[in-house]
């Protein structure tokens, strides 16, 4: 049993068949590189150890680690333990799949049994299409049509239980040996904040649908609320299926007069699969824009304001909070994520690329489809994108969505005493309302470091010059 992005021994499909066909190796082999020019996070990497070691302790300590190419330990496996089948749970990331395609017709070849298994999306990729047999382009058809018409998600699986597993005792390579933890302990704050493995997020799902699922419309806007699920890190690593959660969130939430709630959850799982979707149909999404007309953007270079922008010192509160907010926990609440995404590329004019790679290292999501599908839409270059003209007013945002400063004030506490009329707008309060909340603008806080009117204006009309293109939405 080849574990992957599924760290789980509930709803876990493979290992069950795995399971039918005798005697289970559970095998994992950490591969650093996830595409091309991509490597593992420093956050993922993080939870990747806390997340093996969980499913190392339910399968009695013999999970097997290995480090390198698959197809190499794979076949030195096979030879060695005279093994007759390889089961895994597919990968989306397209470097995946073609080195997937590669080991499964290496092995028929040789008459080893090779089965993968769909244990992350509720849809496969491969079966939505449009009536032309085209991929999908826009959310709300692809999702209402093309996914929830089609045939219902399928059941969790039971738990695997009292299998025979064998461990490789001359092994010597333990999980410690992966050197996924940092060497410099930057990872104290995230240890605080995090319960990491199967059974914590199956509680936290439980706890999120019992608790906070009936305010989820309206409240999952506000990041000071308690009304987001904060299980992206657990799906990403398959410590829970989708599954899991799109029926239990349907069989447990009895809300009467909340079911707007329920439906507008399961459709966030439904963004998840349109992400996993583009990025099946669309390989390059991460890497080039959607859009070929965003190919002639003049983006602008300039490495103080990205400094700025990852150190959460823009000078804008709700900003630098979110920025702050990503580097402590490994998290952003989705708000603060669009409002900061939107402020680097429609306010400092920097590549939307710039943005998905700082998330990629510092979140411990990250996600190759969530985080470029979702760039991509901050950057308007996107499938179903947000238009590039709808540019996030920090201010606004700041004091509509975080009005009292909770949230704010919580990650630049050098704004904590500042009356909420001021949180968003510093530079606007008396000398001696600064002098009095503490706040030194320049010294202790920075000063805006774009004037955000000119700095949009600047955003529209670089857009505004860019020259058309035919058909615009179809990916080069
Ligand atoms: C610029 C930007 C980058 C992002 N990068 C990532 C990423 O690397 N990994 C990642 O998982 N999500 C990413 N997202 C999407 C979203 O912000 C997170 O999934 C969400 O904040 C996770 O919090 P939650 O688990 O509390 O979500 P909930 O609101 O509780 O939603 C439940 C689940 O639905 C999925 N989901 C929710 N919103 C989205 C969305 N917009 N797109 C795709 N899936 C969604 C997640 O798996 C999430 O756990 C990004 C969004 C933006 C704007």
């Amino acid at each position: 049993m080849w574990f992957r992005q599924d760290l789980r021994i509930s709803d876990n499909p493979a290992l069950l068949s795995a399971i039918e066909n005798g005697v289970v190796m559970p095998i994992y082999i950490f591969e650093e590189q996830i595409g091309e020019n991509r490597k593992i996070g420093s956050a993922s990497k993080w939870w990747l150890h806390h997340s093996l070691d969980s499913l190392n302790k339910s399968l009695d300590n013999k999970l097997n680690f290995y480090q390198g190419e698959s197809k190499e330990i794979l076949e030195n496996l096979v030879e060695k333990f005279a093994i007759s089948g390889i089961f895994w749970n597919r990968c989306y990331e397209p470097l995946r799949i073609q080195k997937d395609r590669e080991i499964k017709s290496f092995f028929k070849q040789k008459n080893i049994i090779v089965q993968s298994f769909n244990g992350s999306l509720l849809w496969e990729p491969h079966e939505v299409l449009k009536s032309d047999q085209t991929p999908y382009k826009v959310f709300t058809p692809y999702y209402r049509k093309g996914c929830l018409q089609k045939t219902a998600p399928r059941k969790p699986l039971p738990k695997a239980e009292n299998f025979k597993i064998f461990h490789d005792e001359n092994n010597k390579i333990k999980l410690k040996n992966l050197q996924l933890l940092p060497t410099i302990n930057w990872d104290k704050t995230m240890q605080n904040y995090w319960q990491i493995g199967e059974d914590f997020a199956y509680k936290k799902m439980q706890n999120f649908v019992k608790n906070n699922l009936q305010n989820y419309k309206d409240g999952r806007n506000f990041p000071s609320q308690n009304n987001v699920s904060r299980l992206s890190p657990h799906l990403h690593f398959g410590e829970i299926s989708p599954h899991q959660i799109w029926h239990f969130a349907q069989e447990n939430y009895r809300e009467k007069t909340g079911e707007l709630n329920l439906d507008h959850f399961l459709s966030e799982l439904g963004w998840r699969e349109f992400s996993y979707y583009l990025l099946f149909h669309f390989p390059h999404l991460p890497d080039k824009n959607f859009q070929p007309r965003f190919d002639n953007f003049l983006w602008q270079k300039n490495e103080n304001f990205l400094q700025s922008w990852r150190k959460g010192q823009t000078g804008y509160p709700i900003v630098d909070a979110g920025m702050r907010e990503l580097w402590q926990t490994g998290q952003m609440h989705n708000r603060v994520r669009m409002i900061v995404g939107s402020f680097l590329v429609k306010n400092l004019l920097l590549d939307w690329r710039l943005g998905e790679k700082w998330f990629w290292d510092c979140l411990v999501d990250a996600d190759l489809a969530s985080n470029s599908a979702s760039w991509q839409w901050v950057a308007g270059s996107g499938a179903d994108a947000a238009p590039y003209f709808r540019i996030f007013n920090p201010i606004l945002q700041g004091e509509k969505f975080d009005p009292e400063g909770e949230y704010t004030r919580k990650f630049v506490p050098e704004l904590k005493n500042l009356p909420a009329k001021f949180l968003y707008k510093p530079w606007e309060a008396s000398t001696e309302i600064l002098l009095n909340s503490g706040v030194k603008l320049g010294e202790n806080y920075p000063h805006p470091i774009v004037k955000i009117d000119e700095s949009r204006d600047l955003a529209l009309s670089t857009f505004k010059a860019l020259p058309k293109i035919g058909d615009e939405d179809k990916l080069t």
